[in-house]
């Protein structure tokens, strides 16, 4: 488990009106104002075997304490890992799901109506929404090709009038960025680890929720996001080996090569990390 002492940002001398939870995985839950934006949420976490074999079905449990005051669920892509529970959720706590044509396809697919899902595919991009105390801008982005230079299933989800139980079934779809601005504050939740440099021009953010899987096959990766975010401080996400249950603590994968995506980072800002379902405060 990396920890924050170890990025020489410790998250206990923070203090502010915005919570963030990592979720693992990509997963995040940003709270303010007394409302829950749900970002990539995963919390079924399939075992293996099931991811390889078996039918991915959500654990209604596990995903039960984060159903209330949700003012929206975006879905960065639509990978298993990043869009099982969106549907699930969406139906528990009604909340509009914001995400590709492949991430409304899965909320109709579950039997939602068609206007609980914002297409973002079909909106001129970067798009701008505000949902309650959230104002989010979806930016153009991409997945990384760490599967020996591709994208793992690529292309869309099909229109289906079942929500698919096959990991191969949840297609990449689009891929998108998301800033959110809140109470004052710039976070950027990166769901994949790269990005298209040109989308829009550089921001500056207090917060970058970095992906970390797959970073190492992306040129440049820690560099670029740098220069096209300008954080003050970088949570690493999707480091962690999302086959185990978030009971047994996030473990990092030896290929992730945290030691040395932290170095770079840490060259203009400060890099931490956390464990499953704690939460920091900007
Ligand atoms: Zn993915």
């Amino acid at each position: 488990m990396a920890r924050w002492q170890d990025y020489g940002w410790d998250p206990t001398w923070t203090a502010g009106p915005v919570s963030v939870t990592w979720l693992g995985t990509a997963g995040f839950a940003i709270e303010a104002e007394g409302q829950r934006l749900l970002l990539d949420p995963y919390l079924t976490r399939a075992s293996l075997g099931t991811a390889a074999f078996g039918r991915l079905v959500t654990n209604e449990a596990l995903i039960a304490p984060w159903t209330e005051r949700v003012a929206a669920i975006v879905t960065g892509h639509t990978h298993f890992d990043h869009a099982l529970d969106v549907p699930a959720l969406a139906r528990a706590s009604g909340a509009p799901v914001f995400g590709s044509t492949s991430a409304a396809r899965l909320v109709r697919a579950a039997g939602l109506p068609a206007e609980q899902a914002i297409d973002v595919q079909s909106k001129a991009l970067p798009f701008e929404v505000e949902v309650g105390p959230f104002r989010l801008r979806f930016v153009a982005s991409q997945h990384s090709r760490f599967l020996f230079g591709r994208v793992p299933y690529p292309g869309d989800i099909a229109d289906c009038d079942q929500v698919p139980d096959r990991t191969g079934a949840y297609r990449c779809g689009a891929v998108f960025r998301v800033e959110v601005r809140v109470a004052g504050r710039t976070i950027v939740h990166v769901g994949s680890a790269d990005l298209i440099d040109d989308a829009v021009a550089p921001i500056e953010s207090d917060l970058v929720l970095a992906c970390v899987a797959g970073w190492t096959t992306t040129k440049d990766y820690p560099e670029r996001l740098l220069a096209a975010m300008r954080p003050g401080h970088i949570l690493l996400s999707h480091w962690d080996n999302f086959f185990r249950p978030a009971a047994l603590g996030a473990r990092a994968l030896p290929a992730m090569k945290l030691p040395v995506l932290t170095e770079r980072l840490a060259k203009s800002a400060r890099v931490g990390a956390i464990e499953i379902g704690h939460s920091i405060t900007l």
